[in-house]
């Protein structure tokens, strides 16, 4: 990649993962959120994930001070205009995510790669709305980004094989394991995921057993690190409900119906952790 500056758009719980990730591996990184709030949230999470990598004796002080001094904050996508490559991270939602590509292709300059971190949206779909098809693929990042080592390399169906060898090899130059997967709703780990998230909530809905009980029978059963109805509180809830949204419309299957109990909680603003309260509580 010839411009060693990143775009990261969307400074949510993903995106400011991402652009952590970049900034320590040396990357030059513009990170895009729609308000001046939402860019500082997302500085601040990276701040405190620093702070704990350094407690821990992972990162040296000064190499974390150094990362988030290659973080630029920016409120339009504008400033990513001559980025090797700009990281899509925004709200999972289709028409979102088509206006943003338009956009980023418009402004970026013709070499700048377009990926998207979306869990189901199709990358093609994406690809199909702008100019340049062959240069867009998916970068499926893992939550929480800092700690997990996998990504999902989506390939679209326009997508050329020398954007997919770029992207693999950036991965693996951020210290990421990166997999290869075809354009497919979910690609393979939502595909596999999402059903047993939503059968663990329709387990709580009909009183199969308590949040607890579904949680630990996951876990020392199967040998999870964590029960689903945890990891749902990890990823969002809107997230898991977008997600199953969207395998339910794209296969047409009814066991990808989401639970009506996740419905009800995400209309309540129950969110998970980044709200405070999902099927567990995280205040105080
Ligand atoms: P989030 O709600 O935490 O963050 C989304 C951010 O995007 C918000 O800060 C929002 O203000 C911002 N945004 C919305 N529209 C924008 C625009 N036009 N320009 C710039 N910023 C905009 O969501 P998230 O959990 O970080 O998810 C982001 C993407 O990553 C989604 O596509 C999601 O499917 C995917 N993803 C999520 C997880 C997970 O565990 N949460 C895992 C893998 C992939």
């Amino acid at each position: 990649m010839k411009s060693k500056k990143i775009g990261v758009i969307g400074a949510g719980t993903m995106g400011s993962g991402i652009a952590q990730v970049f900034a320590a591996t040396g990357y030059d990184v513009v990170l895009v959120d729609v308000e001046e709030r939402f860019v500082e949230r997302g500085l601040a999470i990276i701040r405190k994930s620093l702070e704990k990598l350094v407690e821990k004796g992972k990162m040296p002080a000064d190499s974390a001070g150094a990362t988030q001094a290659r973080i630029t904050p920016a409120l339009t996508v504008d400033a990513c205009k001559d980025c090797g490559l700009v990281v899509e991270a925004v709200t999972e939602d289709v028409k979102l995510k088509k206006e943003l590509f338009a956009r980023l292709d418009a402004v970026c300059v013709p070499e700048t790669i377009l990926a998207t971190n979306t869990s189901t949206i199709s990358v093609t779909l994406l690809g199909a709305a702008t100019k340049r098809a062959d240069r867009v693929v998916g970068m499926h990042f893992m939550n929480p980004v800092p700690l997990m080592q996998l990504v999902e390399v989506v390939r679209g169906l326009a997508t050329v094989p020398a954007v997919i060898d770029e992207i693999v090899n950036l991965a693996k130059e951020l210290g990421k394991i990166p997999v290869v997967v075809n354009d497919s709703p979910g690609f393979v780990s939502n595909r596999v995921l999402m059903p047993m998230i939503n059968e663990a909530i329709f387990c709580l809905e009909t009183g199969v057993a308590d949040k607890e009980a579904i949680d630990t029978v996951m876990k020392l059963g199967m040998n999870h690190p964590m029960g689903p109805l945890a990891l749902a509180d990890l990823i969002g809830l809107d997230v898991v409900l977008a997600i199953l949204e969207v395998l339910y419309e794209d296969l047409g299957d009814p066991k990808y119906r989401p639970c009506p109990l996740l419905k009800r909680m995400v209309a309540a603003g129950f969110l998970g952790r980044k709200s405070g309260k999902g099927f567990y509580d995280y205040r105080g």
